[in-house]
């Protein structure tokens, strides 16, 4: 586990690290320099670089934590990558199923994954399910969320793109909006969030 500035939970958990860009929202993908810069300070977990790795001695960390933690699953990775095998996505779950007594975040741009296999997990309430949106071509995502069983569901619109004019709401328990950070953000409009808001 790690503590972590990202304001909208406490700790993070990698079962696996790595990734491949999708989207535009992917384009200055903090979790790819976070993982090439550990890999260039040698850190262990970090051998692979960004490249999809699962990490097996990870899955007992939730049960030694002694308090209720909230915890963004996958900050490195996307738990719902096409090259994790739904095994390990199952024993992913078994885990979080396991402790209740924590809050666990898991956010993918891969709704599409997330959709297929969705019936054959077991969404207990401490999960909470979200899809990244970063501007209206990636509605889709949030279709796909709301069929699945995942009891609260939620939304990062960070980076913010472009406007979400057709966002729909419904079913949706929580929406995360920001605007890109970095040496080169793509700007953000104010009023593409005062819409949000508003819906
Ligand atoms: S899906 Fe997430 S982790 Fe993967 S490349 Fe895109 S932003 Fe990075």
């Amino acid at each position: 586990m790690a503590q972590t500035k990202i304001e909208w939970t406490e700790l993070t958990w990698n079962p696996t690290t790595g990734c491949n860009k999708v989207s535009q929202g992917c384009k200055f993908c903090y979790a790819e320099v976070m993982a090439k810069r550990l890999q260039a300070m040698g850190q262990a977990k970090y051998t692979n670089g960004f490249k999809l790795t699962l990490h097996e001695d990870t899955l007992r960390i939730p049960y030694t934590w002694k308090t209720p933690k909230i915890v963004f699953v996958n900050s490195m990775s996307d738990l719902f990558h096409e090259r994790i095998p739904l095994e390990f996505i199952k024993r992913v779950f078994n885990v979080m199923n396991d402790n209740p007594q924590h809050v666990f975040q898991v956010l993918t741009k891969r709704a599409d994954v997330l959709i297929k296999y969705h019936k054959q997990l077991k969404w207990t309430h401490n999960i909470w399910m979200g899809v990244s949106v970063e501007n209206e071509d990636e509605l889709w995502r949030v279709d796909y969320l709301r069929k699945t069983k995942a009891k609260t569901k939620f939304l990062s619109c960070e980076p913010l793109l472009g406007p979400l004019t057709k966002l729909n709401l419904r079913k949706i328990n929580w929406v995360i909006v920001g605007g890109e950070s970095g040496r080169k953000p793509r700007p953000m409009n104010p009023e593409w969030v005062y819409e949000i808001y508003d819906k």
